[in-house]
């Protein structure tokens, strides 16, 4: 089964998408990574669908990426005495350490780390921005703010606190037990890190996940948009988390970090998510809007390398609706005469490596010749990225040995990933790479093909051959 598209799709499973026969008509409309929020499942729950998600791969014969988003330090109000309490603009609203259930006038955080971090002037968001909250005074175990923006809060309500640094690592102890879970299935393709501040917070998860998954930091927050370069260079992907951002920043800042943190990353050749309300509307109706359909669009033309799904497929009426709806928009855009054009523009240098330059020149040698496919032999992966780096028009197959690497580029924009053995020799890495491109569709008998590889195989290192090949007529290569 062939993708006609470069970009990526993540959708999120949830009540709606759970069972298999739902996962696996979720692939076949054009998922290619499923997202498990541990926000919500519970350690069985996640277990079962890694299970019905690997018995779908089986099912299709295609690598399929998993990624488990690790809810990292969301934090929350206490509880009311009442259902809910009526917070007035200009009124006193105290947070303090006291976990009594709280009233009009204050309420219990049980954050001890917001509050020490907490100055006169810092803003607290409550309820996914909907109440605002400026502090006025505050000691090392309370904070005194005013109503700035009124409303209505009720028990257990997130809080954002944008002003602030917090104390806090990445991780929770909660995270630590999902992460030790996640990680002891041996099936996890990627970690998401939500709320990262500084570079400093990918290191223990780095530290515990030890290359078994990959590591995807969510930009969140206005403290890892700033620090975004090094936070990059820790990462093996990230996600412009455009949810809890728009809680963080004004809105409107927004598109201009996602043009940001996109182009950051492409320079990088890391992968890059763009997320969240995507196809919001389509939770409860069968159509988006037009202003959704143009939002996946220009992540599309940005050259993201996937787009993803999260209450649409995982809470909505329509999941795969809204997979087949975001497989049709990127299908077209890729196929419109500007897309090249304007997501190429964005394309950097390659670096000086040899990765880079037989990428760089794979790529021109492809498209001057009018070649099927560039066939990339990867193992690690690493060669697969900086091969989609140069988002080449060409198709990419990237042919693995390893089959946790095929999983892992299953994110990366253009990657037609392949479990295939290393080649003993130069007329085998011919042959299997036509035979390959063959099979997956991506050439016909008499047609050219583009094959990168390091010599001597089967042992991992750079990249440093380049082959022409034409594919015979049974599929094999010939010269
Ligand atoms: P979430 O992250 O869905 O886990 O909140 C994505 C976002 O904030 O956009
Ligand atoms: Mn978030």
């Amino acid at each position: 089964m062939k993708r006609n598209r470069r970009v990526k799709i993540l959708a999120t499973l949830g009540p709606s998408s759970s069972d298999q026969a739902t996962i696996e008509k979720l692939f076949r409309a054009g998922t290619d990574v499923f997202r498990i929020n541990m926000s919500h499942a519970d350690h069985d729950l996640m277990r079962e669908l890694i299970k019905r998600i690997r018995a779908v791969e089986a099912a299709v014969e295609r690598p399929i990426g998993i990624l488990c988003d690790l809810q990292g330090p969301k934090l929350r109000v206490g509880a009311f005495k009442e259902k809910s309490v009526q917070l007035e603009i200009g009124a006193t609203f105290t947070l303090d350490s006291d976990d009594t259930p709280g009233t009009a006038e204050r309420v219990y955080l049980p954050h001890p780390e917001i509050l020490a971090a907490l100055e006169p002037g810092h803003r607290l968001l409550l309820d996914d921005g909907k109440i605002k909250l400026v502090v006025t005074e505050c000691g090392k175990d309370y904070a005194v703010t005013r109503v700035e923006v009124s409303g209505k809060l009720s028990a257990r309500k997130g809080v954002s606190v944008p002003d602030s640094t917090l104390a806090l690592g990445a991780l929770t102890e909660k995270d630590r037990k999902d992460l030790d879970a996640a990680l002891a299935t041996n099936e996890i393709d990627w970690v998401a890190l939500s709320f990262i501040q500084r570079p400093e917070d990918l290191a223990e998860a780095r530290k515990i996940t030890r290359g078994r998954a990959g590591i995807l930091a969510k930009i969140e927050k206005p403290q890892a948009v700033e620090r975004l370069e090094e936070i990059i260079e820790l990462s093996d992907a990230i996600m412009v988390a455009r949810g809890d951002l728009g809680v963080e920043m004004p809105l409107e800042a927004v598109p201009g970090i996602q043009k940001q943190l996109t182009r950051a990353a492409r320079r990088a050749g890391k992968p890059v998510v763009v997320a969240t309300q995507m196809l919001e509307s389509m939770i409860n109706s069968p159509v988006p809007t037009r202003a959704e359909v143009s939002d996946v669009a220009t992540a599309v033309f940005e050259g993201a390398d996937a787009v993803m799904l999260s209450a649409e497929s995982a809470a909505g009426e329509f999941p795969v609706e809204a997979v087949e709806t975001m497989n049709r928009i990127a299908e077209q855009v890729e196929r419109d005469p500007n897309y090249n054009n304007i997501m190429r523009a964005q394309r950097t240098e390659p670096e000086a490596t040899g990765a880079d330059v037989i990428s760089a020149a794979a790529g021109q040698i492809a498209e001057t010749l009018h070649l099927a496919a560039i066939i990339c032999y990867t193992s690690s992966g690493a060669t697969g990225l900086r091969a989609a780096r140069e988002r080449p028009s060409t198709p990419i197959i990237a042919l693995s040995p390893v089959l946790a690497t095929a999983r892992r580029l299953a994110i990366c924009w253009g990657l037609h990933c392949v479990v295939s053995e290393d080649a003993h020799d130069e007329d085998d890495m011919v042959d299997r790479a036509c035979r390959i491109a063959f099979r997956e569709s991506f050439s016909k008998p008499g047609q050219r093909v583009i094959i990168t590889a390091g010599v001597p195989f089967g042992t991992p290192g750079a990249t440093n051959m380049l082959r022409i090949a034409f594919v015979g007529s049974d599929g094999l290569g010939g010269i």
